[in-house]
């Protein structure tokens, strides 16, 4: 259920025509920021102001011929919003996130940003929108400060070092002795998982988009790890409409909103109180944990 790592696949075949030995951070630019099988419409638009409005109308969608993943998904989440996905392995919860950055064109219905169907924005317009943080970081061979500027190349130091701050990643830099320009990856630091995704939420805080995705962590990290990394995507959401994929049900409680996904489509949503009083899908998946 990652995210990245279907599209990834699917790009392989445009990826090979690259010289080998490009990191990985060619392949992330490639996925969010270009992509060479959708051609944006002769007629579409750049925004530069959006407020992350976002609403799903009769989606329906499948990787498969014949086989819907969604039936007729209907949502509407409101600028600023957190909204949970949670329900059963497999019920949708990742596909239905992976078509607003448009990984996966929808096939029935429509989904729009600010009122603006996805498919009349420019593409890269759109992606530039959508900040993606999921377990699976994505590093590049480079310095801390190119991993956090990550292809920005107008980001300043001032605006690197306030977001390594804001994603409790200063400390760390500053304890290298390189600092910044400390080189990470497979000829460098290693950082642990848990700076690893900080470093991801460094990069949002200064990519700053409107909408964000949560990919939450399946693998666990001791708890003052977590503890810390939920503190920080906590500062992250603030004033963003946030979609969390929740794996977990124990990180989502305080989520404006919860929707429960199953194969049959949105079964109930509701704040966790009201979920819990409803006694419905919701109350039983907790009573399984
Ligand atoms: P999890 O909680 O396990 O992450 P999920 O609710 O996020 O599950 P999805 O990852 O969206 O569920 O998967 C929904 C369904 O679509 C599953 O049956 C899955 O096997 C299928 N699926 C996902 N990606 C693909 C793909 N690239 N090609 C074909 N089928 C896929």
């Amino acid at each position: 259920s990652n995210i990245f790592f279907r599209p990834i696949e699917k790009i392989n075949a445009v990826l090979e025509s690259y010289p080998k030995g490009i990191a990985g951070f060619k392949r992330y630019l490639e996925i969010m920021d270009t992509e060479p099988e959708i051609a944006d419409r002769p007629d579409a638009v750049s925004l530069s102001n959006v407020k992350g409005d976002i609403r799903f109308e009769g989606v329906s969608f499948g990787y498969e011929r014949n086989r819907n993943i969604l039936n007729n998904i209907s949502l509407s989440i409101r600028a600023g919003e957190t909204i949970a996905f949670v329900g059963p392995s497999g019920a949708g919860k990742t596909t239905i996130c992976s078509l607003l950055p448009r990984f996966y064109e929808v096939e029935e219905g429509s989904i729009t940003v600010d009122g603006l169907d996805i498919r009349d924005y420019q593409l890269q317009n759109l992606r530039k929108h959508i900040g993606i943080v999921q377990q699976d970081v994505f590093l590049f061979s480079g310095t801390i400060r190119e991993n956090i500027a990550y292809g920005d190349l107008a980001a300043t130091d001032k605006q690197i070092w306030e977001a390594a701050r804001r994603a409790s990643l200063d400390d760390l830099i500053q304890s290298l002795p390189e600092g910044m320009d400390t080189v990470i990856g497979e000829r460098g630091v290693k950082l642990s998982g848990g700076q690893k995704q900080r470093l991801s939420i460094a990069r949002m805080f200064l990519k700053n988009p409107p909408i964000l995705i949560l990919d939450e962590a399946t693998s666990a990290l001791d708890t003052e790890t977590e503890a810390q990394i939920q503190k920080s995507l906590a500062e992250l959401s603030v004033g963003r409409t946030t979609l969390v994929i929740a794996h977990r049900l124990t990180t989502i409680q305080n989520a404006d909103r919860i929707i429960v996904v199953t194969k049959d489509g949105i079964a109930e949503q509701g704040t966790h109180q009201e979920l819990m009083v409803s006694g419905g899908a919701y109350s039983r998946l907790h009573q399984l944990t």
